[in-house]
């Protein structure tokens, strides 16, 4: 136990039976009532921002499952859309196997979305639901509201990595 009779952050000595914090530069003392408690309520902050960062990942996938499904069930609807602005030099039956094709990506990436806001809330696999919020992003050229909200999600992960169960046992 000699490490703990010196600051951690000082090299000043100390009594870790009687001091919560060091006399000269005020750091909580390693593994005393204080330190126990900043890392307590560091653990709590990062938790919820890891919960905000999921309801963020939640709300940003729904843009991308309401186009999936939109261009899934109402191809039709979606290829006429289409032709009223923009004639590709394509057939029609071409166009729709195109709105299926990019209705499934959608969707799937909706899907990616939803378990990465799964994972804040179990706070399980960091790198999962950060890869979530980097597909949402991208995706989300086809919603302002997805596109901001995957930025911060993105933001919130990487500002609270230790709310992640596979970091938070190294606090
Ligand atoms: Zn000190």
């Amino acid at each position: 136990m000699a490490d703990s009779s010196f600051c951690t952050a000082c090299g000043e000595a100390i009594d870790p039976q009687r001091d919560l914090y060091c006399p000269k530069c005020g750091v909580p003392v390693k593994g005393g009532p204080a330190d126990v408690q900043a890392r307590a309520v560091y653990k709590e902050i990062t938790k919820n921002t890891v919960t905000w960062a999921g309801v963020f990942l939640l709300i940003a996938s729904i843009p991308s499952i309401i186009i999936g499904l939109d261009c899934v069930l109402n191809t039709s609807v979606v290829a006429t859309k289409i032709l009223d602005v923009y004639d590709p030099v394509i057939s029609l039956q071409v166009l729709k196997d195109n709105i299926v094709t990019f209705g499934t990506v959608m969707l799937a990436v909706g899907a990616f979305g939803v378990i990465g806001a799964i994972l804040c809330f179990k706070h399980r696999f960091w790198v999962v639901a950060l890869i979530a919020s980097i597909v949402l992003l991208f995706c989300g050229i086809f919603s302002f509201i997805g596109l901001f909200l995957a930025l911060m999600a993105m933001w919130f992960l990487f500002s609270a990595r230790d709310g992640f169960d596979e970091y938070a046992s190294k606090i």
